[in-house]
């Protein structure tokens, strides 16, 4: 049962992550420092847009034709995932006169909403290609800005593999494993959160992925990091083209 409160924000970009154009009421307006910079924002009743989170950068678009220039995603209640908010945030300097009540046009960046998603995507490909080949390695984080896209991963056990091997046996599998005939399934959780699955592995996961692993396209391995007293293996990537 979904016990999201009706004067929260709804996430349709969980729901329909392809609806790039949208209108939504304005439910509050505000200024807050966030990541010590002053942004104006508002709170809707249903957004598009996708927040930054789970490495992830947050959508890029509009609202009435004004840039939004960060999505932030507020917990209501640390203890549930369904409990957050989202601030849709413009730049101090910029002239608003948005109020509560207001119906407002939203438009994502479509072609950034794709960007990030095949580079999210990527991620999980390589998380999986990677600890299929080392099941020594367990991936716990990733950021998939297309500027810095990496996963890390905890060693289980020490290993002796360096950085050559890794890259030498991780790349060509994983270029096999994207050029895979798969989907890439959105399930939906009855806690409010969401799984995917691609072949036989799947995952939560609240970030944005393509449909088809086709649409990822060429990824290389850029770097591996092997930090031995930490037992943390890192594995940066790219996407070709
Ligand atoms: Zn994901």
């Amino acid at each position: 049962m979904n016990t999201k409160s009706d004067k929260q924000v709804r996430p349709l970009y969980m729901e329909q992550q392809d609806l790039i154009k949208h209108k939504a009421k304005i439910t509050k307006v505000g200024v807050s420092e966030i990541n010590k910079k002053r942004y104006q924002w508002i709170q809707l009743d249903e957004t598009i847009f996708h927040p930054k989170g789970g490495g992830q950068p947050s959508d890029e678009g509009t609202i009435n034709g004004i840039r939004v220039v960060y999505v932030h995603k507020v917990a209501l209640d640390k203890n549930r995932v369904d409990q957050f908010e989202i601030l849709h945030c413009f730049d101090e300097a910029e002239k608003l006169s948005f109020k509560e009540g207001d119906e407002v046009e939203l438009e994502v960046d479509g072609s950034k909403r794709i960007l990030f998603s095949r580079m999210h995507t990527a991620g999980h490909v390589l998380a999986e290609t990677t600890k299929a080949i080392f099941p020594n390695l367990e991936p716990y984080h990733g950021n998939h800005d297309p500027k810095d896209g990496y996963v890390k991963f905890k060693m289980l056990r020490s290993m002796n593999d360096g950085k050559e091997e890794i890259i030498h046996k991780v790349q060509p599998q994983l270029l096999a494993n994207l050029n895979q005939d798969l989907s890439v399934l959105v399930i939906q959780l009855p806690s409010g959160m969401r799984a995917i699955q691609i072949g036989e592995h799947s995952m939560t996961c609240g970030g944005t992925h393509v449909h088809h692993l086709r649409e990822i396209g060429q990824v290389e391995i850029t770097d591996v990091s092997i930090n031995q007293k930490e037992q943390i293996v890192t594995i940066k990537y790219r996407l070709v083209d």
